[in-house]
């Protein structure tokens, strides 16, 4: 891209900060400098440590590069294949690291940053003494920039694009994680396809055009939203306007971006494995993405053993909890209705993904109703000061339901994963409190 544009060391500020409104942030970049923290756009593959590529979770096939989409063999997932005997640092080591992503070498690429990551893992301990179990923390991935768990993912995604040299991020999204493509994209210089279902909330409708995103709004719900997003990318094939696919499980980024959370959660608790991890569940990305880090900690000596993960889901949509009961793969669920709308994916892209992620740690699947999920978002926030969406009221209610079934223990230590902060939610939870007559 041409950079002469007649800017120098002596360009006054002013100049520059009027400039950079109608500049794009690729070209901000480069002139400005990248300082580490803001503009890295991720390493070249071979440096990030013991990343060996990428295998399909289903044939075993190897990809060695940069990827933008799934098993070219089987369309099987890819996961990132990692030499666990050599290079993966030290204890000792990653506690001097700062900030997020502080296992870089477990990672398939180095992130476009915004500051995501290092999340509060915040213990409740009013919680754990009604739930009886020795100690209880929500690890509260509403702190991220644009506020969800998605930024995560993003990260990589973003950069997987801009190394390929793609313009555009596309996916269809409930709404959070549109709205942290459309941050991500903005922030790595590409632009951003979002197609949303109407029923998407207003405020990560309003921050996708914020952040510049090209938005669709979709009349119905997640599963309209995705077909007229496939027929937008059948019409148009993917090559013809580098769009890079950014939904979950279209490549392996968006479940590998997930993995520092379980990162974080070990080194907070002194590198104690959790008992129990509770994972609200919509697409399946953070069951695959806590799971895989489990096991790749675990392979690597810097844990014993590794934590049963749980799946939540609201009982108006709960393919994967279902299926975890049934024994058997997920189906679509016909006739979705929940108030979780991040939730709200009846027919989701990694659901088999999701059960083979939890049915081996020695965890099960959980069901909710949506009034407990609300009531329990609300009763957190009312007794702990701890602000839940939804999802994660989901996950609270899913582990009340799982100590009564025995499958959580008095000894237990559990963490209970938070995806999306409890701002974004204030209507419903509140809208609920309202219906109780408070
Ligand atoms: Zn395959």
């Amino acid at each position: 891209m041409n950079i002469s544009c007649g800017l120098d060391d002596t360009t006054p500020r002013a100049t520059l900060v009027t400039w950079a409104y109608t500049t794009p942030a690729c070209v901000l970049r480069r002139l400005l400098g990248g300082d580490g923290q803001g503009f890295d756009q991720g390493a070249p593959l071979a440096a990030m440590g013991c990343f060996e590529g990428f295998r399909c979770a289903d044939c075993g096939a190897t990809v060695p590069e940069v990827v933008a989409t799934r098993c070219g063999a089987c369309s099987g997932v890819l996961e990132g294949s990692y030499d666990l005997d050599g290079g993966v640092p030290s204890r000792d080591t990653v506690a001097e690291r700062t900030g997020g992503w502080r296992l870089p070498e477990l990672l398939p690429i180095g992130p476009v940053k915004l500051g995501e990551g290092a999340t509060p893992l915040i213990e409740v301990p009013g919680v754990a003494d009604e739930l009886d179990v020795a100690s209880l923390h929500v690890k509260d991935e509403g702190h991220n920039p644009t506020g969800s768990v998605a930024d995560r993912g993003l990260a990589l995604v973003a950069a997987a694009a801009a190394a390929r040299g793609d313009t555009r991020l596309a996916l269809a999204s409930t709404g959070v994680d549109g709205q942290s493509a459309a941050a991500y994209a903005a922030r790595a210089g590409l632009d951003a396809r979002v197609v949303v279902p109407s029923r998407a909330s207003f405020v990560t409708k309003a921050m996708i055009n914020v952040h510049g995103g090209d938005m669709r709004v979709v009349e119905g719900r997640f599963d309209d939203a995705r077909a007229a997003h496939a027929a937008e990318r059948d019409d148009r094939p993917a090559e013809s306007d580098a769009r890079f696919p950014a939904g979950p499980f279209e490549s392996p980024y968006r479940h590998e971006g997930v993995k520092p959370v379980y990162h974080e959660i070990v080194q907070t608790l002194a590198w104690r494995v959790p008992d129990a991890v509770v994972v609200p569940v919509g697409h399946g990305t953070v069951p695959v993405g806590v799971r895989s880090a489990a096991r790749e900690l675990a392979a690597a000596g810097l844990v014993d053993g590794t934590p049963r993960v749980y799946a939540a889901q609201p009982a108006g949509c709960a393919p994967v909890v279902e299926a975890l009961t049934g024994g058997r793969a997920p189906e679509p669920i016909d006739h979705p209705d929940t108030v979780v709308g991040a939730l709200e994916v009846p027919d989701p892209t990694g659901g088999r993904w999701a059960v083979e992620a939890v049915r081996p740690s020695g965890g099960a699947g959980v069901a909710v109703a949506d009034e407990d999920a609300l009531d329990a978002a609300a009763t957190v926030a009312h007794h702990e000061g701890l602000e839940l969406g939804v999802a994660g009221g989901v996950a609270a209610a899913g582990a009340w339901t799982l100590r009564e079934r025995g499958e959580l223990a008095a000894a237990d230590t559990v963490v209970l994963v938070n995806p999306v902060a409890g701002s974004k939610d204030a209507d419903v939870v509140r809208s609920r409190l309202m219906g109780r007559g408070l």
